[in-house]
């Protein structure tokens, strides 16, 4: 239990990797805030799940798009569990054409969620952070940000620009004692793949060293290793989580 005492946020925590990343935090210890913005019933069984094994959490409804609904995250959090000493900024959209038709609402739309949506929540919880001189932040990147992607441009320039947001804030409050960290999965199975067309799908496989996507928990394991005390020494970093696929 090398979170316990800990309070974690997670954005996006109904489905896919926000789902297995809460259920893994509070299994190393953690009272876990599974934040959602439409599937309220999801978010309630994951709750439920996490309450069956013994542990403690608590869903909360926020558009993180919404720096009012980022910041009510936040305060509901230290209502409920008076303190915030792990923020995963995870919550994320797709909204995939070719450029020259992108409408500009999904251009708008997937730059608002994937990386204002990470400032506003940033912003809210780095204040109980600063008074706990001690924090970790971790920001659900893709390799997209790396290598680009066609017909994902708007999802390649927000998580690349999520990469440069990690180092740049990363740099900021180190001497605070707050450690901010990407992870940068690959091909993960969960809903936001499953809708890719299926030649999508295969040449993505093709191009996996290790010849299979990767699963959630894979994903949510690394995000335990940036918040527990193994990691302290490390912040700044892009912890890539693919299968291979980029290197
Ligand atoms: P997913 O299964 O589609 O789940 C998305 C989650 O984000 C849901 O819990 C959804 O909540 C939440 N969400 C969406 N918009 C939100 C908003 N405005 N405010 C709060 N929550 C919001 O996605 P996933 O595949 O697990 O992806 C999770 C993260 O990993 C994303 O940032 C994604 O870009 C990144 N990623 C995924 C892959 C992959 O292969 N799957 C690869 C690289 C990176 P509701 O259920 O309430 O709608």
């Amino acid at each position: 239990m090398t979170l316990a005492g800990q309070v974690a946020v997670v954005t996006g925590a109904s489905r896919g990797i926000g789902r297995a990343t809460a259920i893994a935090l509070a299994r190393a210890g953690a009272k876990v805030v599974v934040n959602y913005c439409s599937q309220e019933e999801a978010a309630q069984e994951v709750v439920s799940f996490i309450k069956e094994k013994g542990g403690e959490a608590l869903a909360l409804k926020a558009d993180v798009s919404a720096k009012e609904d980022a910041q009510a995250l936040i305060e509901g959090t230290l209502a409920a569990f008076g303190r915030v000493d792990i923020l995963v900024n995870n919550a994320g959209i797709t909204r995939d054409n070719l450029l020259l038709r992108m409408r500009h609402e999904d251009w708008e739309a997937v730059l608002r969620t994937n990386l204002t949506g990470v400032f506003f929540c940033c912003q809210a919880a780095l204040k109980p952070m600063f008074r706990q001189r001690c924090g970790r932040i971790i920001n659900i990147a893709s390799v997209v940000g790396l290598m680009g992607n066609a017909g994902q441009a708007n999802y390649a320039a927000a998580k690349a620009g999520l990469i440069g947001f990690t180092k740049s804030l990363a740099k900021e409050v180190a001497s605070w004692g707050i450690l901010v960290n990407a992870v940068a999965p690959g091909f993960i199975t969960t809903d936001m793949t499953e809708k890719l067309g299926e030649e999508v799908r295969r040449s993505f496989l093709e191009r996996i060293p290790l010849g299979r996507p990767g699963q959630p928990e894979e994903v949510a394991e690394v995000v335990v290793f940036l918040a527990s005390p193994a990691s302290r020494y490390i912040t700044g970093q892009v912890i890539v989580v693919d299968g291979g696929l980029t290197m």
